[in-house]
């Protein structure tokens, strides 16, 4: 029996982690599930699968949980210190699939058991990875992609020499507004920005995939987990989203992972890494796929892309800063309270205005100090955002 727990059981990844652990529910034990807000599917999954431990994140959502949880035998707690302690208990495998920096303290939490943790959370690589990485080696755990971009350039690389890899192409869809008009960006609604082409995924990670902020976090996660450089990490467009990113090597060769875009591809490899086991999800046919179209990121559209690059250079917190700047910007265009191509803007503002007056460039890379920069960059970033309306 393999003990699991999933961190943000309640969201799309989470959802999708279940489902495969189901189909095999005789194989697990599920210690702790977690959620932010969603009660009623918590206590639904809690109880069908047996939980020990159900945490929600949101205070109000506790009394609600313990009624629908009474006499089931399963704890039930709240609160973001709960959901640590949850992570830290003995298990397995563990998925954080938490959106957003929130993720990053449960993770590093988890590794200090020493288990093997399935990241999706991209955000803890974005702004702590060095030091994510060197916790996880302390501590005997290991760390491996979900982000379906990272998982195929993971497997690209079994029983490859890391020294004879030239570059690393990551494939991006394009997002919602890949073929619109770039004078029309400016009126982009929510609801136009929520829906993605290709892949069903949480909101937060949709709108990023139309902005490109999600592949820019993409490319400085890449950087970090795989140790490159930040001229051998490229983007680009592949509007089918079957091959899921390439490796190249230093004779010219790619390795590249095709499939369809489903995230149990991802999910799946990691559960049963490092083998390779049955998994539910369509198989291609290449006749019928016909064709696969590739095209430069224009940077234009998606201005996110230069601010990773500038993030891949600088290093340090500068990742931190620009994630949390990313995700109150965010915020606010979800409140309405900016338009979809002010997002952009306001983190780049964030980014220069920590560099000129806030002095972190000096500051060592640790826990308390990637989270401090995180509070400072979204309170620059709500006075940007003050100053843009
Ligand atoms: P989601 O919004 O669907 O789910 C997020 C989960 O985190 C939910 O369980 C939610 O309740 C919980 N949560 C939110 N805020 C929280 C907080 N402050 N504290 C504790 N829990 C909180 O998101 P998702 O699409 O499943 O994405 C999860 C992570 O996986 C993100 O980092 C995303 O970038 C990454 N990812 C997702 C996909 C995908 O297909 N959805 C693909 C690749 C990577
Ligand atoms: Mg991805």
């Amino acid at each position: 029996m393999k003990r699991i727990s999933i961190l943000g059981a309640t969201g799309s990844i989470g959802q999708s982690t279940l489902d495969l652990i189901r189909r095999d529910r005789d194989s697990y034990d599920v210690v702790a599930l977690t959620g932010g807000r969603n009660v009623a599917q918590l206590a639904s999954d809690a109880k069908d699968l047996r939980a020990e431990v159900a945490v929600i994140e949101d205070e109000a959502g506790y009394a609600a949980l313990r009624d629908l949880l009474s006499g089931t035998g399963i704890e039930v707690a709240v609160g973001s210190a709960a959901i640590e302690e949850a992570a830290s208990r003995p298990a397995d495998w563990i998925m954080s699939a938490i959106v957003g920096a929130a993720g990053l303290a449960p993770g590093w939490r988890a590794l200090e058991q020493g288990t093997t943790l399935a990241l999706a959370n991209k955000e803890s690589l974005v702004t702590a990875g060095p030091i994510l990485l060197s916790h996880a080696r302390d501590h005997g755990a290991t760390i491996l992609p979900v982000d379906s971009e990272h998982s195929a350039i993971f497997q690209a690389l079994v029983g490859e020499d890391i020294a004879a890899v030239e570059r690393i192409v990551v494939t991006a869809s394009g997002g919602a507004f890949r073929d619109w008009p770039l004078d029309k960006l400016a009126t982009a609604t929510l609801a136009e920005a929520s829906s993605h082409p290709n892949w069903d995924m949480g909101q937060r990670i949709t709108i990023d995939s139309a902005s490109m902020f999600n592949k820019a976090l993409e490319l400085i996660e890449a950087k970090e987990f795989f140790g490159m450089r930040p001229d051998q990490i490229e983007a680009v467009i592949h509007p089918e989203s079957l091959i899921h990113s390439l490796v190249g090597f230093r004779d010219g060769a790619m390795m590249a992972h095709i499939g369809a875009p489903d995230m149990r591809h991802a999910i799946g490899y990691a559960l049963h890494w490092p083998e390779r086991r049955d998994l539910p999800v369509e198989r291609l046919d290449l006749a019928k796929v016909a064709q696969m179209t590739f095209r430069a990121p224009d940077p234009a559209r998606y201005p996110a892309l230069a601010l990773a690059r500038r993030v891949m250079e600088e290093g340090g917190l500068s990742g931190a800063v620009f994630n949390a700047a990313k995700e109150r910007a965010l915020d606010a265009f979800i409140d309405g309270e900016i338009g979809f191509t002010e997002m952009t803007p306001v983190v780049e503002a964030t980014m220069n205005r920590i560099s000129s007056s806030d002095g972190l460039q000096n500051v060592h890379l640790a826990l308390d100090t990637v989270l401090e920069a995180d509070r400072l960059a979204r309170i620059r970033a709500t006075e940007v955002i003050r100053e843009t309306r």
